[in-house]
């Protein structure tokens, strides 16, 4: 445990988040915010832990941009910016949701930043996971939302962005307990829907998944990223990148994340930061 990187991830990640946040308007590009962001992260010293996600309405997580996708902010969109740092290895993960140009899902965003409130203020060392679950699920159920079952906050460790752990939103009775020295993210997800996401399209994320025999196109990428995700747009400097991501999805040599995606028309909203625990309580590293 380094807790000074951790800190200073954490400080990156939240100053590029409310960057980032400032971005997200009308007519502007999808491509240029993500770029944006992660250059913010790189100037302040940091290194992104993983690509920019900018998921709209409907697709809770996982959508990077990728060049000449024609992905543009329309009026009343509700945007998650989801982003993390890492330096040296030690992340920060933290997510906003934002409206554009309009208001008609406020609620929906509150809930989803006031479950995260609820469980931050329950947190301390022994907590056992699902009390933290339980708080989460109530703070959405009661504005009249559901929470998002299949997705989870996780556990942090040095270069592993899902690290043994997960946190659910909702009280599935996992009475493991969050002892001091360890790092997490907690994501309250909020939604108008069922409560249930399902794999989409590829949304241009990707990680290695084999590290061996490794060509000259994917060494690359495990010495810049090692075992985090990254983005297809970090490859363009490579002519051919679609190509050989998609021959090294099918190989077997790297995982191309899918988007995560309510029914359509139900909207979510997502709120997240990273928390170290110590023995006199959980520092938010990213508020
Ligand atoms: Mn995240
Ligand atoms: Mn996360």
């Amino acid at each position: 445990m380094d807790l000074k990187k951790y800190l200073e991830a954490g400080k990156i990640g939240k100053e590029a988040r409310e960057y980032g946040k400032e971005l997200i308007k009308e007519g502007a590009s999808y491509y240029d915010v993500a770029n944006k962001v992660e250059k913010y992260i790189l100037d302040a010293g940091a290194k992104p832990a993983f690509p920019v996600n900018l998921s709209p309405n409907n697709i809770a997580a996982h959508y990077s941009p990728i060049k000449g996708d024609g992905m543009y902010f329309r009026r009343g969109d509700l945007i998650k910016l989801d982003l993390g740092a890492h330096i040296d290895g030690y992340i920060s993960d933290t997510a906003v949701t934002v409206e554009v140009g309009t208001r008609n899902w406020e609620e929906l965003i509150e809930a989803s930043s006031e479950a995260l409130k609820s469980a931050i203020k329950i947190l301390r060392p022994g907590i056992e996971i699902r009390e933290i679950g339980a708080a989460i699920e109530e703070e959405i159920t009661i504005r009249g939302f559901r929470p998002i079952y299949n997705l989870t906050g996780h556990g942090l460790a040095r270069y592993d962005l899902h690290h043994e752990i997960s946190i659910p939103n909702y009280d599935d009775g996992t009475r493991t307990v969050l002892r001091p020295g360890m790092a997490f993210a907690i994501e309250p997800f909020a939604t108008t829907g069922r409560g249930k996401v399902r794999n989409g399209k590829g949304g241009n994320i990707y990680i290695l998944t084999e590290y061996r025999h490794l060509d000259g196109f994917f060494s690359e990428i495990f010495e810049k990223y090692r075992t985090l995700p990254f983005a297809a747009r970090w490859c363009e400097h490579h002519e051919d990148y679609l190509e050989r991501l998609k021959e090294g999805t099918k190989k077997g040599v790297v995982h191309h994340f899918a988007i995560l995606q309510e029914r359509k028309k139900a909207m979510v909203a997502q709120t997240e930061h990273t928390f170290v625990m110590t023995d006199e309580g959980a520092i938010v590293t990213t508020q």
